[in-house]
């Protein structure tokens, strides 16, 4: 392009001497310059003219090859039909691409739906049509949560903490169940994928049932038979002292096939119901008290020191029977898994984000690669251990399930040797007197 500026910079001077030598020739040089000069900006603006006409009609879509001209500005014109020929083949390849991730995605049975930045609904494929009913383009621009309008759809819309999913009943089919997933991508825009697991529902819902009628059959005979063998260990002088040690074997089975039976219908139990929506106001350091001192009885030979922080203003909307349920059992673990004379701290607050309610030990702590799956059933790290301590393996499941009912989140932070503290994390509006709360900060 500089060779091409050079050389019609060298035109023109050879156009400006020559004039000027003409101009010598006929006295005028002067004249001779200036009409030059214009003849040289008329051709100029010519070219402009045909120039812009041609770029009007491609940009109103009228393919055309470029004005027919040599020199500098033929140069030009040539330019921008290379480039203009380039542009059209990257669209045509794009649109190649788009074509075929349409087509593709047609054929999937998830259903993918993308949103713009203010939840309207972009882009969908024929399944997102089957399992929610959405229509093409009627449905187009339209804000989604008109469309999905169950309320725990748009909590979990506007909440934007996508790393759990969804479930819900289909909004055409009472009898089919979505799984919702939802990506944060570009600016703030999101894309929907929503698949059918009805299947996997009803399988889920087979286990669960599975396991509460089987827990609830157990039940009965289990405490059948320890009562009669508390009964024979009372009266025990009659029997020989081989029995003595065989009959108190038994009774631990028995006690620990009860915790396990007890702990498995409240699981199924939390599994199976749903939340009562009139929740009680719940003080937290009344609570945290009743569970110290219990904790106090139960492991009164371990003589732990149990230390307690919490403000006597706080108070969460909750159930209070589960809320117990749950933090004693993390006391209990502290105290099973603490050696004695050590240190527990029950401490509740809030902090910017959150109510917390943290119970800390300086006991045996628990090795890495076992955190992720300690709220599994029956999840144990290390079966002696827990054996000993009477343990069910269900303890922590328990936690979870009842911190997800009231939309919390179990953490856990531990080091072997060290100690471990457990953290229930609850949103800030399951306090019950936020003003109070308000004034504890200030
Ligand atoms: P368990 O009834 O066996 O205590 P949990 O579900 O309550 O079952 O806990 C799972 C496992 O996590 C336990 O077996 C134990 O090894 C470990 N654990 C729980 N809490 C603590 C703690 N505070 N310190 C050390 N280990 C713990």
């Amino acid at each position: 392009m500089l060779q091409d500026w050079r050389k019609e910079l060298r035109r023109l001077v050879i156009l400006m001497l020559v004039a000027a030598f003409i101009g010598v020739l006929a006295g005028q040089v002067a004249i001779a310059i200036i009409a030059t000069l214009l003849l040289y900006l008329a051709r100029t603006f010519y070219q402009l003219r045909r120039l812009d006409r041609w770029i009007n009609q491609s940009e109103a879509g009228v393919s055309t090859s470029p004005p027919e001209s040599v020199g500098f500005w033929g140069d030009i014109f040539d330019g921008i039909y290379r480039l203009q020929k380039r542009e059209r083949q990257a669209i045509q390849r794009l649109q190649a691409i788009l074509d075929k991730a349409q087509e593709s995605s047609a054929a999937l049975e998830v259903a993918i739906i993308t949103l713009d930045n203010d939840g309207a609904l972009d882009w969908w494929n024929d399944a997102a049509e089957t399992l929610l009913g959405l229509k093409y383009p009627t449905d187009r621009h339209q804000a989604i949560g008109n469309l999905v309008r169950d309320p725990k759809f748009s909590d979990y819309f506007n909440n934007e903490r996508y790393t759990d999913p969804l479930k819900l009943v289909s909004p055409v089919n009472k009898n089919i169940i979505l799984e919702f997933q939802i990506a944060l991508f570009g600016e703030r825009e999101r894309l929907i994928m929503v698949r059918d697991i009805t299947p996997l529902h009803r399988l889920e819902q087979m286990r669960t049932d599975f396991v509460g009628n089987v827990s609830h059959e157990l039940r009965t005979p289990i405490t059948v038979i320890s009562g009669y063998l508390e009964n024979l260990l009372e009266n025990g002088e009659d029997l020989g002292a081989k029995w003595k040690i065989p009959l108190q074997q038994m009774q631990q089975q028995a006690r620990r096939m009860e915790n396990i039976v007890r702990d498995l219908l409240l699981l199924s139990n939390l599994e199976t119901t749903v939340i009562t929506p009139q929740q009680e106001e719940v003080n937290l350091l009344s609570l945290l008290r009743e569970i110290s001192n219990d904790t106090g009885e139960v492991f009164q030979d371990r003589e732990h020191e149990l230390e307690l922080v919490c403000d006597s203003r706080l108070t969460v909307k909750g159930v209070r029977g589960e809320l117990y349920s749950a933090i004693s059992n993390l006391v209990f673990n502290a105290a099973k898994y603490t050696p004695r004379g050590g240190l527990i701290t029950l401490s509740a607050g809030t902090d910017t984000s959150c109510l917390f309610v943290e119970v800390s030990d300086n006991g045996i702590g628990i090795e890495e690669q076992h955190v992720a799956r300690l709220t599994e059933r029956f999840y144990r790290v290390d079966n002696s251990r827990s054996t000993d301590t009477g343990g069910t393996g269900l303890g922590l499941a328990i936690v979870k399930h009842i911190l997800m009912r009231h939309n919390g989140q179990l953490l856990i932070r531990t080091e072997p040797g060290k100690g471990s503290r457990f953290v229930c994390r609850f949103p800030l509006n399951r306090l019950a007197n936020q003003e109070s709360v308000d004034e504890l900060a200030e």
